[in-house]
């Protein structure tokens, strides 16, 4: 085994339940699902083409955003985001999105109702999680990262503008050989959450393409 991802000793805290055939609009994935043995917590993986440890494989870890994966809110730029990664994994013919039901970076739809409602009275997304109490980011990452593993990834080509995302990744041993940025054209409300995303959150928005080390 190389150094760096998944060997035979590695334990991983996610154990794959489930996998079936997954036709969408956008093309023929595969759909895994996959349960923590730590909490309760559940994910999917959306997945195409041959995976294998050599290759390096776009990647996207999606949190959950029921108002913009499913309503098509404008409020956020999540559902674009995901369909361009689908359509970007179509397109190469291979690759993994990781689905974590970390709704509202981590606080659960209540609460992100309640956080519109205090930016319906002109708060941004970061004053209204911290007036509510809770961390701006409460999402943590590493389990997605075993499901990269477990699905036999080691290089992969990230798609995301949120470098917390490429840290813990590379924290548990994945090698991030890119970083393919994910600028959707956004309506206004989505152009304020943008900027306070990379104002105060630090996301890498307005960049070409890099590669991360
Ligand atoms: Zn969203």
């Amino acid at each position: 085994m190389k150094q760096g991802c998944i060997s035979e000793e590695t334990k991983l805290t996610v154990e794959r339940v489930a996998e079936a055939d997954l036709p969408t609009q956008i093309g023929d994935f595969k759909i895994a699902g996959y349960r923590s043995l730590t909490s309760d917590e559940e994910f999917v993986a959306l997945y195409k083409g041959e995976l294998d440890r050599d290759t390096p494989t776009l990647v996207r870890i999606h949190s959950q955003c029921l108002t913009g994966d499913v309503f098509g809110s404008i409020k956020c730029d999540c559902g674009p985001q995901l369909h361009r990664a689908m359509r970007l994994i179509e397109a190469e013919g291979r690759g993994v999105v990781v689905y974590q039901q970390q709704e509202g970076r981590g606080i659960g739809i209540i609460n992100k109702i309640r956080a519109y409602a205090l930016q319906d009275e002109g708060a941004d997304t970061v004053e209204a999680n911290e007036r509510l109490g809770f961390a701006v980011d409460a999402r943590n990452y590493h389990q997605c990262a075993e499901i990269l593993l477990d699905l036999g990834l080691c290089k992969l080509k990230v798609m995301s503008n949120n470098p917390k995302k490429l840290e813990a990744l590379k924290d548990f041993g994945l090698q991030v050989v890119e970083r393919v940025p994910m600028e959707v054209e956004s309506r206004e409300p989505a152009a304020d959450y943008l900027r306070v995303k990379k104002e105060k959150m630090g996301h890498l928005l307005n960049s070409g393409r890099n590669n991360p080390k």
